[in-house]
């Protein structure tokens, strides 16, 4: 069998190089690029991951597995899938995005390290090798329909993956009766490379150690448990979690807030800009309220407040709520949401509200001091706020919830200024910019 990860990367580049045809369409790079000119321009993103790095592939980044695996991802899957949904990608780009998500489901199974709450990410065991062997196999016969320039097998990657399903089939059913579970990670080579690579690290500039040098490294960074590997590392788990960064961002919320006063224009600028929510927005929007719910109820939860914040049923019926029910688990075309919160109609106002007041003052807050609280007063002036306040136990939690937002908005703006400050002509001028709050 061949190593997963290296497969994933070839099959990129195969569908990076050609149009491929499979059995219900032709899969195409260029949907995934039209995919990303549409959902890179806005300020909540279907799939925020996706970065300039995943859509031209240049010599040194083609080799990272971590930018292969956010491409063939559910957040990637589902965005494109949304977009040919409301009509703003062709439904050509659907079939794309199935295959995509095909592909990222097999190589969770494939690449299984723990129990997680996606069901393909669990190892093998009694439980899931129905859903496992069933999805191996469904992806098995897929890809022996491939067809690239009328060659089938369509390639050598594709040949490959065929091998690597076949073989972990067949490890299974060989060793089920022995183990209670396989977790499909140990198959392949990362944990050697991240070894190797640690202990060329400890050797400083020097790449080729002689074994004198190789047993000093290795003792090293044994006894200061210095055996993790490079925060470059080429081999990375599939990071398929959309706003995996704000788990960060919420831990650093929990910091005691500094004592120092800041005063601030309650209201900086009449909202000038009536801003547009359509349709992707309003999906993308709901599922970041579900997901600000779900972060408050961790931290306090009560029957009164999850009724306030949370609906109570589980499937999505809204047409804003079609995009957290192709997030769920459970398969594109299904609504049943699985373990993602649908927020209350209430919650899903609060939001839409917060991300219409910091698109429209933003801009004009950022070159004030204590841009949060300024923008944060002015969501707590609105209806919206006083609506769902009316009915939590505790201001706590919803403040919570509508800083992680802006803090998320906040710093995709500092990206943003930051990236244009770096461009081109602005070049000389960027510590200007980036002094002045130019966006
Ligand atoms: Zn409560």
């Amino acid at each position: 069998m061949y190593d997963p990860p290296h497969l994933l990367k070839c099959l990129r580049n195969c569908l990076n190089k050609h149009d491929i045809k499979t059995e219900e369409g032709i899969m195409s790079w260029e949907h995934l690029r039209q995919f990303y000119e549409a959902d890179s321009k806005r300020s909540v993103r279907a799939a925020p991951k996706l970065r300039d790095v995943h859509i031209v592939l240049g010599a040194f980044k083609r080799m990272k597995v971590k930018l292969a695996s956010q491409v063939f991802s559910r957040s990637v899957a589902c965005g494109m899938q949304l977009y040919a949904d409301v009509g703003l990608l062709t439904s050509e780009c659907a079939v794309t995005a199935k295959g995509l998500l095909r592909m990222n489901n097999a190589f969770d199974i494939l690449n299984s390290s723990r129990t997680d709450q996606c069901p393909n990410r669990r190892p093998f065991s009694a439980a899931t090798e129905g859903n496992h062997i069933q999805v191996l196999t469904e992806t098995r016969e897929w890809l022996r329909q491939w067809c690239i320039a009328g060659r089938t097998p369509a390639a050598d990657s594709v040949k490959g993956m065929l091998i690597t399903i076949s073989a972990v089939l067949h490890l299974w059913e060989s060793v089920k009766a022995s183990l209670p579970a396989l977790y499909t990670r140990r198959l392949n080579q990362d944990v050697l490379e991240n070894f190797f690579g640690v202990v060329r690290q400890l050797n400083g500039a020097n790449f080729k150690p002689n074994p004198t040098q190789f047993r000093h490294a290795f003792r090293k960074g044994a006894v200061s448990s210095m055996l993790l590997p490079s925060s470059q590392m080429n081999c990375e788990p599939d990071m398929d979690r959309m706003l995996g960064a704000m788990t960060m961002m919420a831990a650093r919320s929990n910091q005691p807030a500094p004592e120092a006063k800041i005063t601030f224009m309650p209201n900086p600028a009449p909202p000038i800009l009536d801003v547009p929510v359509d349709q992707v927005s309003a999906n993308v929007l709901t599922y970041i309220a579900g997901y600000l719910a779900r972060k408050a109820g961790e931290k306090h939860s009560c029957e009164v407040c999850s009724a306030a914040l949370v609906k109570a049923t589980s499937v999505a019926t809204y047409d804003r709520e079609a995009f957290v029910g192709l997030k769920s688990y459970t398969g594109v075309g299904d609504m049943d949401i699985g373990s993602l919160i649908l927020p209350s109609d209430k919650l899903y106002s609060l939001v839409a509200k917060t991300f219409d007041v910091f698109e429209s003052q933003a801009a004009s807050a950022m070159s004030r001091p204590g841009v949060l609280g300024c923008l944060q007063a002015c969501v707590e002036d609105s209806a919206e706020w006083k609506a769902v306040r009316e009915l939590v136990c505790a201001r706590n939690s919803l403040c919570f919830m509508v800083k992680i937002f802006i803090r998320m908005q906040l710093h995709k703006l500092c990206e943003k200024v930051t990236a244009g400050a770096q461009k081109g002509a602005n070049r000389q001028n960027r510590q200007y910019v980036k002094v002045s709050h130019r966006v």
